[in-house]
């Protein structure tokens, strides 16, 4: 056997003997795997299906498209039936991140000011990090959550009338509640009629829920937010790349911005990747399947708040949360240290106000999505937070 295939054996292994509580992953089905490793990696399909249900595209770049044309709308179709929405979609985007930097792209220039969520209050690197494009091409603005972890409506809305961005993003990587899309819309057109010529554009990144949204098991941005991207390898459970949505009026703009400004042919192995992951996502399993990850997420957060612990916001209503570790003599770096010894994979993540630096982090985040898709039920989520808090207790006398 190649090297290659030795390390992918010993992948194998490890993501099926370990505990797997990373909130932005999940195992994809054989069929996802199928189609991602298939010959559709084999063309080059710079440019668009054409026609006028491609904002009047005028086609590919090279001969022999046929096939990815199909498959291309194919996926279109499949993605507006997954969020019942007439908004026009772009496959495209290799990444969250692609998605993001071309959503920005379409509808900002340099140095236009966005308005998003801290990193440290839940927000992505691609909403405000200063390490991110988008600090770099645009001015960015933040808001964060309250002194209870909940996001501040009313920062978010005095920050618009401070700055004025051109942009207001919602979304978060590590936020547990509802996000109220259409409370955001209100204040944005409130702040409308009050600016003389102010016309922001409001964009969701549903990276994390869109498996949620996709379910009604939270509430969608569709028909309130101008432009929507996601990723779809988290709560989706498909192949990692991106999606943008937007109105049919920024539909030539979105695509321009994809490709040729942001990147160069697709992957359409992967697109067929994400036309499976869309099929699943329609099916009756799949509404199931997200139910049973937003029961355990509670389930779980409850347990930890039984055996003493903090929640940031007191709980979740998604398929995550933020363990709040001040209080205990533990750091977010050293839980995640001793709980690789003991093959149960989460991350540190910073809490609001957290006193110690982004490095140690005095919080872990924990997901359900990946454990409730290898069939793990509620008692077996408690049962970890119980097996996490002898770790937590072993820590603090020494012994891990
Ligand atoms: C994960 C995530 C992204 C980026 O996705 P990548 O595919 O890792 O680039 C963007 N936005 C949010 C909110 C995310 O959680």
């Amino acid at each position: 056997m190649s090297r290659t295939f030795e390390i992918i054996e010993k992948e194998k292994h490890r993501q099926e003997n370990t505990i797997e509580l990373i909130a932005s992953e999940n195992f994809v089905s054989e069929n996802v795997m199928r189609a991602v490793g298939s010959i559709m990696t084999n063309k080059y399909t710079e440019g668009y299906p054409a026609g006028p249900r491609h904002s009047g595209n005028t086609g590919r770049y090279y001969g022999g498209c046929e096939y990815y044309d199909e498959l291309e709308e194919y996926c279109c179709d499949l993605w507006r039936q997954v969020f019942d929405t007439n908004y026009h979609v772009n496959v495209q985007p290799h990444s969250g991140s692609s998605a993001n930097m071309a959503a920005y792209a379409s509808v900002l220039n340099n140095d236009d000011t966005v308005l998003a969520m801290s990193l440290d209050a839940g927000g992505h690197l691609t909403h405000s990090s200063p390490v991110s494009f988008v600090s770099k091409n645009y001015c960015v603005k933040t808001y964060r959550v309250d002194e209870n972890g909940w996001l501040d409506y009313k920062e978010l809305e005095n920050k618009i009338y401070t700055y004025e961005p051109q942009l207001i993003v919602a979304g978060a990587s590590a936020y547990s509640r509802i996000i109220d899309f259409e409370k955001i819309r209100d204040i944005i057109d409130k702040a409308k009629m009050t600016i003389h010529g102010y016309n922001p554009y409001f964009m969701v990144d549903m990276a994390h829920i869109a498996g949620l949204v996709a379910t009604g098991n939270h509430p969608s941005p569709f028909g309130i937010a101008d432009i929507i991207t996601t990723t779809t390898h988290k709560t989706l459970r498909g192949p990692r790349g991106g999606l943008i949505f937007c109105k049919p009026e920024l539909a030539k703009k979105v695509d321009s911005a994809v490709f040729p400004r942001c990147q160069g042919g697709a992957l359409q192995n992967v697109i067929a990747g994400k036309c499976v992951c869309a099929e699943e996502a329609l099916s009756h399993d799949f509404t199931v399947y997200i139910h049973n990850v937003v029961r355990n997420a509670h389930a779980m957060a409850e347990e930890f708040k039984r055996l003493g612990y903090k929640i940031v916001s007191g709980g979740t209503d998604n398929h995550l949360f933020l363990l709040d570790l001040t209080g205990h003599n533990v750091t977010g770096h050293e839980l995640q240290e001793a709980c690789d010894k003991y093959g149960i994979t989460l991350n540190k993540n910073a809490i609001p106000n957290d006193p110690r630096g982004p490095k140690i982090t005095s919080g872990v985040r924990i997901g359900t999505a990946p454990m409730t898709t290898k069939g793990w039920g509620k008692e077996d989520f408690i049962v970890c937070a119980r097996t996490i808090n002898t770790i937590i207790k072993d820590i603090e006398e020494g012994k891990a």
